[in-house]
């Protein structure tokens, strides 16, 4: 799995880090996603999965 972001969308919902807490941080700026591991070991997969999916702006793009 590689997780790519496109920041410019993020509102910072922080629906992801809800989701998938190992996986996504937001930056203490703006709120806005930070990736902590791009490419997330397989007990983490169905948690990424499920943040892609909520996230309101589509900003988490999944590549199995
Ligand atoms: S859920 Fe989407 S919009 Fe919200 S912080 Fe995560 S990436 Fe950004």
């Amino acid at each position: 799995m590689k997780i790519t972001i496109d920041r410019d969308r993020c509102c910072g919902a922080g629906q992801c880090v809800l989701a998938a807490p190992d996986v996504f941080d937001q930056d203490d700026e703006e709120g806005l996603v930070v990736v902590l591991d791009e490419s997330p070991a397989p007990e983490h997969h169905e948690a990424v999965r499920e943040a892609a999916s909520v996230c309101p702006t589509a900003t988490i793009e999944v590549t199995e």
